[in-house]
């Protein structure tokens, strides 16, 4: 009875994509492994508050997992906004079960966050230096960068040694339930999110290792630069460049829940990031783009090109075109950043300068009041030193140690397999980070350095359906991997209204 379901799902169309379920939450278990000192990171002193953020992280998600809605919807603002003000009548959060609720609430709009950042900024790095898409890879068809970038990234980090979060089964299903119906109108039942849960946190998450090495060996060579770049945390939407925005938002998250955050402090992170410089002047390059996060959703018919203005040193207007995020449709649809491109060449070793006006409106609907403002350099002339270019740049990478390293998340007991349906899956390996540790040395079952020695990608990989989705290609004895197939090519498929 699964077995169709999978396959169904799998195989809809796919009209965007995010970065992999694993890569979710690790980079918010980073984030929060980098938050400063103060309240947000005394409150993730818990090793068990920690793993209800991580397994939030995967909660978008595994709407697809089951087949309902309740997965797009959660992705985007006006859910978190809903979800915020649903939970900010029991702060200060003094109980352990208040707190994780908060806690899953912070991962699962971390994650919506990262897709946002992700495709909207990384996807286009991996178009322009490993595209342009479509191409044909070994007589495979990838419609666009999104086909091969979102399960690719998820078997890197495999390969590369960066596993290990394998966070604690949780859902607060009440307020999950209360929230989409109020927010939504949308109706979902208990015994679907559990189901939908339960099916990421075995085969996604738990049994990851089982379907990485097929999507390493089909992906690398598709996206070989995405595969040498996405840890790189000066390339815009990176993994490791999603550590410090994701931190930002969890503290305006905080903030928000306590009632207490300002609309003044809608920015929350910009690429550039002083110190570093914009990557190039030249508008022909994604390299180009300045991008502005924000602690909130903004709705896209506020923030145009009267409300956020580019200036050159002089203080001239520099033209460029303004987006929002890939997926935002209507001038009523939020997003949680803006871009900006330029359209003309930018001076080089020029300071610029982003306005943010008055007039900007939040989801929630408050209204920026006052101007924000940003400068960044852009890079040197070719052949010029540019010796300070990127000094003193921030290093998440990588994190500090948690609150109390002494409690390692993967210590947490892993939730009962639940699923009948991976009856043959081998149990999960020890932590690979620990393993591994610089992350060369293989592994029987892939992972860890090098080509891992997978199981053989035309018995039972993952394969792309002729509507650009995922579609799973079982054969004999292969059934268990073509399931992890399906389920790690989960994608979000469309703008939540
Ligand atoms: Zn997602």
């Amino acid at each position: 009875m699964r077995v169709p379901l999978l396959l169904v799902l799998a195989a809809l169309p796919a009209g965007a994509a995010a970065h992999g379920i694993n890569g979710h939450v690790h980079v918010t278990g980073w984030a929060i492994e980098n938050l400063p000192p103060g309240e947000l990171r005394d409150f993730f002193a818990d090793p068990e508050i920690r793993e209800a953020a991580q397994i939030g992280a995967s909660f978008p998600d595994s709407g697809y997992a089951i087949g309902d809605g309740y997965g797009e919807l959660a992705h985007w603002e006006p859910f978190v906004d809903g979800y915020v003000r649903h939970l900010r009548a029991r702060a200060p959060f003094d109980t352990p079960e208040e707190r994780k609720q908060v806690a899953f609430l912070m991962g699962l709009a971390a994650h919506g966050l990262q897709d946002e950042l992700f495709d909207s900024v990384f996807l286009h790095q991996v178009h322009e230096h490993d595209g342009p898409f479509p191409r044909t890879v070994n007589g495979k068809e990838y419609p666009t960068a999104q086909d091969p970038a979102d399960p690719g990234t998820d078997a890197f980090l495999f390969t590369d040694g960066y596993l290990r979060f394998k966070p604690a089964l949780f859902v607060p299903f009440d307020d999950v339930i209360a929230v989409m119906a109020d927010v939504h109108g949308h109706r979902v039942e208990r015994e679907t999110i559990d189901q939908g849960m339960r099916r990421v946190k075995t085969l996604v998450i738990d049994r990851f290792h089982a379907i990485a090495p097929v999507y390493e060996r089909e992906m690398r060579p598709v996206i070989p630069w995405t595969a040498a770049n996405y840890m790189d945390p000066g390339i815009p939407g990176s993994l490791t460049s999603e550590i410090a925005p994701t931190g930002a938002y969890l503290q305006a998250l905080w903030d928000r829940l306590h009632d207490r955050w300002p609309a003044r402090a809608v920015v929350t992170h910009t690429w550039p990031e002083a110190p570093r410089r914009l990557r190039s002047g030249d508008p022909a390059t994604v390299d180009s783009w300045i991008t502005l996060v924000f602690g909130a959703g903004t709705i896209n018919g506020s923030v145009n090109t009267e409300t956020v203005r580019l200036l050159d040193a002089g203080g001239a207007e520099v033209p460029f075109s303004l987006h929002h995020t890939r997926w935002g449709g209507s001038p009523d649809d939020s997003s949680r950043l803006v871009q900006l491109r330029p359209t003309a060449p930018l001076a080089p070793d020029a300071e610029h300068t982003v306005r943010v006006e008055p007039g900007v409106r939040l989801q929630d609907g408050r209204v920026l009041d006052v101007p924000w403002t940003y400068t960044f350099r852009t890079p040197c002339a070719d052949g010029q030193a540019c010796a300070d270019a990127d000094a003193g740049a921030p290093d998440l990478w990588p994190p500090d140690a948690a609150p109390d390293a002494a409690a390692p998340d993967a210590a947490s007991p892993d939730a009962a397999p639940p699923d009948a349906a991976v009856p043959d899956a081998a149990p999960s390996p020890p932590d690979a980070a620990a393993r591994c540790g610089s992350g060369t040395e293989p592994h029987p079952d892939g992972g860890c350095g090098g080509i891992p020695r997978g199981p053989d990608a035309s018995v039972g990989g993952a394969a792309k359906g002729d509507d650009g989705g995922c579609a799973t290609a079982p054969t004999s004895g292969a059934a268990p991997l073509a399931l992890l197939a399906g389920l790690a090519c989960l994608r979000r498929r469309r703008r939540a209204p």
